[in-house]
């Protein structure tokens, strides 16, 4: 394991007599005590609302609140801070730009792609909108080995493609997919990209201008941060033409008789009293990550995965729903047992302390399109070690001998 689990207090409890394996980090990780303590220091010494105030304690929630915007910018080698929106998660982001690109730019006929491995909030607001427009959405297949077709990729991107919305990592298969190469080839075609960050930003360093994409989004809680905090990314000089996504507070700079003055990007796009506490929280938790360094968290992942994969292979009765390669995926190993429902093997691992998921993981035309109703999923975090994947070998060991 990277880090001491001292640091996440939630780790040292017992689930059914069993230590606690948590290996559910693609649906949330859990948080360090800096994280938990950054909350709590925050209303405990520093709590006002921000950007309004004179006073010492406004003055101090909004420099802690910005600084944490300047990390997420460092963090993902953003231009400015000022390409950073803070939304309350991956989804809020997407729909943002769904309902402010998107409705600004995507006419009747025109087409946006995304691909087969997309989770249900890099889906439907795409879906949504296609069918309000009458535009067309495209869908980019797999390869056999769950990566994505980039042949056919090429094939449907045309001077019609206005957006290409497309995951950096799957959360089923933990395929990476080649954003720069998708984000070159859109931009050739004309087409702006967005990168769902949700899985990839949490595992993978991550450096939006050599991406070159247009927009990037991704969730706090799934990088060590709290719930209800979620990034934007976009290039400036797009931020700059796109409407307001909410009206209120904050994204005025004067309201008149006759006509308002938006106030300047980001916060033109962050109407109201955003999540205070948790986004200064998440700057402890990109702290937390950069202490460690986001090229041993790849590397840990790797290994992690490395030694699942030959620790499941092993039996027959099991599918690894992932790439071969290993450097085509990120910490996530979906799985399937031969005559066994998903859900009895996570139930069988949570007698065993192991908390895994079973079921869609909100991709249900991936799942459907691999011919099955569910699936089993194991996700990998720093605090996770080699003999959490044993003990995970044990578990399954157990739902093999109670379904023989
Ligand atoms: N995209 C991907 C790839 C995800 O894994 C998730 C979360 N499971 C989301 C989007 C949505 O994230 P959130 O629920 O934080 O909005």
């Amino acid at each position: 394991m990277l880090v001491d689990p001292k640091d996440f207090p939630i780790l040292k409890q017992k689930i059914n007599g069993k230590p606690l394996i948590y290996l559910d980090n693609a649906a949330t990780t859990q948080k360090p005590r800096k994280v938990i303590n950054a909350i709590s220091n925050f209303y405990t010494k520093s709590n006002a609302n921000i950007h309004r105030g004179i006073h010492s304690l406004s003055e101090k929630a909004t420099t802690a609140f910005e600084e944490s915007r300047a990390k997420v910018a460092a963090f993902i080698n953003a231009a400015s801070p000022k390409e950073i929106v803070f939304t309350k998660n991956t989804t809020e982001s997407i729909n943002l730009i769904a309902k402010t690109f998107g409705e600004l730019n995507i006419k009747a006929g025109d087409e946006i792609i995304v691909s087969a491995l997309e989770h249900h909030s890099n889906l439907l607001p795409w879906r949504m909108l296609a069918e309000k427009k009458k535009a067309v959405l495209r869908i980019i297949p797999l390869n056999s080995d769950f990566t994505l077709n980039m042949t056919e990729y090429a094939k449907l991107i045309s001077d019609k493609t206005r957006l290409v919305a497309i995951t950096g990592m799957s959360n089923v298969t933990g395929t990476l997919t080649p954003v720069k190469r998708i984000t070159s080839l859109a931009h050739k075609a004309g087409a702006k990209v967005l990168i769902d960050g949700a899985q990839y930003a949490a595992h993978i360093p991550t450096d939006v201008q050599s991406i070159d994409c247009d927009f990037f989004v991704f969730s706090a809680h799934k990088m060590l941060g709290p719930t209800g905090v979620g990034v934007l990314y976009a290039k400036k000089e797009i931020l700059e033409t796109l409407p307001p996504f909410l009206y209120g507070g904050d994204m005025v700079k004067s309201v008149q008789q006759d006509r308002i003055i938006l106030n300047d990007i980001p916060h033109k796009f962050e109407a109201g009293t955003p999540n205070i506490a948790d986004v200064i929280a998440f700057g402890s938790a990109i702290d937390y990550l950069s202490e460690i360094g986001m090229d041993r968290i790849r590397e840990h992942d790797l290994k992690l995965l490395k030694f699942a994969k030959e620790k499941f292979s092993k039996y027959k009765e099991v599918a690894l729903l992932c790439p071969k390669d290993l450097q085509k995926s990120g910490g996530t190993l979906s799985f399937t047992v031969k005559g066994v429902h998903p859900h009895d093997i996570a139930e069988i691992f949570n007698q065993e302390g192991i908390a895994i998921r079973a079921g869609y993981h909100c991709a249900e035309p991936l799942i459907r399109g691999l011919k099955l109703n569910s699936a089993a999923r194991m996700s990998f975090y720093i605090y996770n070690s080699l003999d959490n994947i044993k003990a995970a070998e044990k578990a399954l060991k157990k739902v093999l001998k109670i379904f023989k």
